[in-house]
C-alpha cells in the first residue's frame, strides 16, 4: 500500500524537528505537524528564552562588580518591556530558522493540531494523511497542583510573557525551573521567595551542590522556605494575591509561579484510536527503540518521560531517523554520563554520579571537594563562592562524578563530560596541565581527599 508519507511526526520541537530533518535527509517522505510554535518548548518557552532572561538578570551583579574595577555607572535602571520585546524578536528569528531547516530538508510542514485517527492516519486542520509510521514528539506541559485559587498562579509558559515585572514573587517547587526562575526574578529586582515542600531543593543532585546553592541564594537574599507548601491563593480587589501556607500562615504577593513538574502533552491526540500504552506516570511507554505498543507508532522526547532535556530529545530523534531510514549508521542513545546545567545564579554543572549515588551503588569512594572565591570577585565585596567536587572510585581510580556550582559551570561541565565518558581516572586529571588563571584549573589540581 502506498502511504502519503513514510513518517508523520507530531510536534516540531527539539526531538520532532531532528527526527524529521534527518529522516528526510535519508530520503524518506516526511511530514511534521505543529500546533503552536516551531522549535517547541526549548526555543519558545524553555531553554532559549530562559537563558536570555538569566543573562538579563545577571547584569545586576555585573553592574555592582564593575564599580570595583573603576567603572562609574549612574544608577542602572531595568526595563522589563525592552527585555521581553528583544527576547521575542530573537525567538521569532529562531522560529524562521526552524521553518527554513524543515522546508530545505524537504519536510512537509502542516501547521495545526494533529489528531491520530488510526495506526496509519493523522488529521490536521481538516485534512487526513496516511502514513507508514507516526512519531509522537508532543513534549510536555506544566502541571500545577489542584488547590483553591490555582487559576491565579502562573507557570513558565506565562512567565515569559508577563506585561510587568512583579514587585513580589513566590516561586513554588524545588527543581530546575524553580531555582532558575527564582534567580531570574531576584536578579531583575523582584522580592523573591522560593517555597519547596521538602527540606532541601534539587532532590537527586549531589548533596554538596544542594547545600552550596542554598547558602549562596541565602546570601543573595532570595527567601528560601523549605518544608512549606501553599494550600490556597485568594485574589484581592487591588490585584494582589493572598497566599495561605499549610502551617496556617499567609502572605501577600503579586505573582505565584508554579514550577512543579511537567506532564506529557497528549491532549486530544487520539491515542484511544491506537494501542499505544502509557506507563504508571502517564508518559508514553516505549521500548529501547522508542517503539510504542502500536507497531506503526513511535514516541520520543519529553512525552516518554525519561530525561527531559533538549540534547536528549535531539539524540533520540537522530537515533529514530537512522534506525528507520539509514540503519547502517544507527547508534543507540547512550544515557550514561549525560551532563546537565541548572542556570541558577550561581549556576550548577554536573555529570556522572553524585556522592550519594556512588555510595548507594556500593562504590568505595574518595571525595575531592573545594570551595573558593571566583577571582573576578576578589576586588569586590561579593561573598559568592565556587564549589568544585570530584567523586572517585577508590578501586579503579575512575572519576565517577564531577560537580560544580559557580559562574559558567554549564560551559565547563561539557568538557568534563567528555573526560568522564572516556573513562578518565583521577590520575589522568592530575596529569593534565591546568589553564591559569581560571576556576577550571581547580579540577586538575584537587589533591586532598575530603571524605572517604
Ligand atoms: P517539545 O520541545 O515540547 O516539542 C513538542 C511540540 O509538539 C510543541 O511545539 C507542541 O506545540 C507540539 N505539539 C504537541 N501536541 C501536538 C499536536 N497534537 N499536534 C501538533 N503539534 C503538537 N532543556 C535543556 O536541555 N536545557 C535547558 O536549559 C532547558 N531549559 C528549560 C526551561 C524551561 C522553562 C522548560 C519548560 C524546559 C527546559 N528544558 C531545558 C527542557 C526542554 O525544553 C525539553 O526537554 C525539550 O524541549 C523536549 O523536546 P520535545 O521535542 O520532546 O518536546
Ligand atoms: P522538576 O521535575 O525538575 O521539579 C519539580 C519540582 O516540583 C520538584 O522539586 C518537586 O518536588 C516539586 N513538586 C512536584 N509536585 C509538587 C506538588 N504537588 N506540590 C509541591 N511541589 C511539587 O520539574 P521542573 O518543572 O522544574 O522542570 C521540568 C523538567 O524540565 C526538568 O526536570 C528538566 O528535565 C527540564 N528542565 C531542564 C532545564 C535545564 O536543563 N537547565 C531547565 C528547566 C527544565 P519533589 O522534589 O518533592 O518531587
Amino acid at each position: 500500500m502506498q502511504y502519503d508519507f513514510d513518517l508523520y511526526v507530531i510536534g516540531a520541537g527539539s526531538g520532532g524537528v531532528r527526527a524529521a530533518r534527518f529522516a528526510a535527509g535519508f530520503g524518506a517522505r516526511v511530514a511534521v505537524a505543529e500546533s503552536r510554535y516551531l522549535g517547541g518548548t526549548c526555543v519558545n518557552v524553555g531553554c532559549v528564552p530562559k537563558k536570555l532572561l538569566v543573562y538579563g538578570a545577571h547584569y545586576r551583579e555585573d553592574f555592582a562588580h564593575a564599580a570595583a574595577y573603576g567603572w562609574g555607572l549612574e544608577a542602572p535602571r531595568f526595563d522589563w518591556a525592552t527585555l521581553i520585546a528583544n527576547k521575542n524578536a530573537e525567538i521569532e528569528r529562531l522560529n524562521g530558522i526552524y521553518r527554513k531547516l524543515l522546508v530545505n530538508a524537504g519536510v512537509a510542514l502542516h501547521e495545526g493540531h494533529a489528531r491520530i485517527l488510526g495506526p496509519h492516519q493523522v488529521e490536521v486542520a481538516g485534512q487526513r494523511y496516511s502514513c507508514e509510521r507516526i512519531l509522537i514528539a508532543t513534549g510536555g506541559w506544566p502541571q500545577i497542583p489542584d488547590i483553591p485559587g490555582k487559576e491565579h498562579a502562573i507557570s513558565s509558559n506565562e512567565a515569559f510573557f508577563l506585561e510587568h515585572l512583579p514587585e513580589r514573587v513566590i516561586v513554588v517547587g524545588g527543581g530546575y525551573i524553580a531555582v532558575e526562575f527564582a534567580g531570574i526574578f531576584h536578579g531583575l529586582g523582584a522580592r523573591t521567595s522560593l517555597v519547596y515542600r521538602r527540606d532541601l531543593f534539587l532532590r537527586g543532585f549531589d548533596g554538596s551542590v544542594r547545600t552550596h546553592l542554598r547558602d549562596e541564594l541565602n546570601k543573595k537574599g532570595v527567601a528560601l522556605k523549605f518544608n512549606s507548601d501553599i494550600t490556597r491563593i485568594d485574589k484581592h480587589s487591588d490585584g494582589s494575591l493572598l497566599v495561605t501556607f499549610a502551617d496556617g500562615s499567609s502572605e501577600f504577593t503579586d505573582c505565584v509561579f508554579y514550577a512543579t513538574g511537567r506532564r506529557p502533552y497528549l491532549d486530544n491526540l487520539g491515542l484511544e484510536n491506537t494501542a499505544v500504552a502509557l506507563d504508571e506516570r502517564g508518559f508514553v511507554e516505549v521500548d529501547e527503540h522508542y517503539q510504542t505498543a502500536e507497531p506503526s507508532i513511535l514516541a520520543l522526547g519529553d512525552v516518554i518521560g525519561r530525561v527531559q532535556l533538549t540534547p536528549v530529545a535531539t539524540a533520540e530523534g537522530m537515533a529514530v531517523a537512522r534506525r528507520l531510514f539509514k540503519p547502517e549508521e544507527f547508534r543507540p542513545v547512550d544515557y550514561a554520563h549525560i551532563p546537565t546545567a541548572v542556570f541558577s545564579q550561581p549556576a550548577i554543572g554536573t555529570v556522572g554520579l553524585t556522592e550519594e549515588q556512588a555510595r548507594e551503588q556500593g562504590y568505595a569512594i574518595n571525595v575531592f571537594e573545594t570551595t573558593f572565591r571566583p577571582m573576578k570577585l576578589t576586588l569586590t565585596d561579593d561573598p559568592e563562592r565556587i564549589l568544585m567536587k570530584l567523586v572517585v572510585d577508590r578501586a579503579s581510580d575512575r572519576v565517577l562524578g564531577c560537580h560544580m556550582v559557580g559562574p559558567e559551570a554549564g560551559e565547563l561541565i561539557q568538557g568534563m563530560a567528555v573526560a568522564l565518558k572516556a573513562g578518565a581516572t583521577k590520575q589522568v586529571f592530575d596529569a593534565t596541565i591546568g589553564v591559569h588563571p581560571t576556576a577550571a584549573e581547580e579540577f586538575v589540581t584537587l589533591r586532598s581527599v575530603t571524605r572517604q
